[in-house]
């Protein structure tokens, strides 16, 4: 084998060039970056997987992302909003059914009734759980004092992704008005550090435009912002938007689960402890996308339990994974995955990001 290329998996400091080898390795090559990366992975995680029950609670949007399904520019889509209840009882399933924490997820709005909606759901889900679901919320940019009060009510992890960590690339992904500006997004983030939230970034990997040194440059972006857990997903087309039209510029579907793959192995010889999703996107690319992203470093799995009748509604990509699943199914395929990997769910268990426990010590 090449040698090489070995060294570079042994190295403690990982350059911008090195990455840029990792994130191009060929299939030989990766092999070996995935078994690394999952020793890596075994050594500072240790040999569970956690679990996150999605719940994808509203796909309206107040934003326009060109790659993005429900941008709120798609009139296609059927919009929906799941009632309290309904989020009420598919948090009390994940709980009855030992997920640990649940994922509430969706599209941007800032009014006050949803602030407010957010903010009473939470404060339900901590209340029938007795405190002991965990609570990650992805609901996009908002405010200090908005994310305080999510924060006050009970959730404790956010998830934002940067999407992308080159303020060009940004530019041409997003329309170029405020709501849509890269320095906020930013802020976002380090607001969200600032308040106390475990906190997840993340990128799409395989758009258009993109280069691997684009990927590399996110990598090292991921590790200088400290960030505690990583949802990483290939980027997929969708025929209502924008970026559709570059649809023949983009590597294969095959080739984008390699290149994502590496860049979660990548991703965990950078951040040894941090939390990895093995994404949604990735099972949509293959069948075994997500027992691959367990074996090449990833540490979480989040099975979807939205309440069904919306499950289709919530379309960001062509052909998303899932969305025929009931609850159950989902979550025994989540259980199935993990056992496949060679690893245990954590059932029952948060499984806070070690990152982040470790900084909470000191
Ligand atoms: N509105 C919030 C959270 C929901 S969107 C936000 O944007 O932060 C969740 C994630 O879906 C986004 O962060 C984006 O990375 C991903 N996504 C959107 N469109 C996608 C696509 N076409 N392919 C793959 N992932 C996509
Ligand atoms: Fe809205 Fe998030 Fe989609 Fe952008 S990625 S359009 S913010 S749901």
């Amino acid at each position: 084998m090449d040698s090489e290329f070995s060294n570079i998996l042994n190295k403690s400091e990982l350059t911008k060039e090195n990455l840029i080898k990792l994130i191009e390795a060929n299939e030989g090559e990766s092999e070996m970056l995935f078994e690394k990366a999952k020793e890596v992975r075994d050594l500072n995680t240790g040999k569970k997987v956690h679990l996150r029950g999605l719940i994808e609670f509203s796909n309206i949007c107040s934003k326009n992302c060109y790659y993005c399904g429900i941008r709120c520019g798609n009139k296609n889509v059927k919009r929906y909003e799941a009632t309290e209840d309904e989020i009420a009882e598919a948090a009390r399933y994940a709980h009855d059914s030992g997920l640990g924490s649940v994922a509430l997820q969706s599209g941007e709005r800032s009014d006050k009734d949803f602030v407010k909606k957010v903010d009473r759901i939470i404060r339900r889900i901590k209340q029938q759980s007795n405190g002991e679901l965990g609570i990650t919320l992805s609901a996009g940019e908002q405010s200090e004092d908005i994310y305080r009060m999510w924060f006050e009510s009970g959730a404790h992890r956010y998830l934002l992704r940067i999407e992308v960590s080159d303020p060009g690339l940004y530019k041409k992904l997003h329309p170029g008005d405020k709501r849509h500006d890269f320095n906020r997004r930013m802020e976002s983030l380090l607001l969200l550090r600032k308040t106390g939230y475990q906190t997840g970034s993340g990128v799409l990997a395989g758009l258009p435009f993109q280069t691997t040194s684009h990927l590399a440059a996110d990598l090292l972006f991921l590790k200088k912002a400290d960030v505690d857990m990583v949802g990483m997903g290939p980027y997929i087309e969708h025929p209502e938007t924008p970026l559709y039209s570059y649809k023949n510029t983009l590597l294969t579907r095959e080739e984008r689960l390699h290149l994502v793959l590496k860049m979660v192995a990548a991703l965990r010889l950078l951040m040894n402890n941090i939390n990895i999703a093995a994404t949604t996107a990735m099972q949509t690319l293959d069948p075994r996308g997500v027992e691959k992203a367990l074996k090449a470093g990833a540490n979480i799995v989040m099975p979807n339990i939205t309440p069904a009748k919306y499950k289709e509604n919530y379309f960001l990509y062509e052909g998303k994974s899932g969305t025929s699943q009931n609850r159950d199914e989902a979550k025994r395929k989540a259980v199935e995955r993990i056992l496949a990997a060679g690893y245990e769910p954590g059932y029952g268990e948060w499984g806070d990001s070690r990152k982040f426990l470790n900084r909470e010590q000191k």
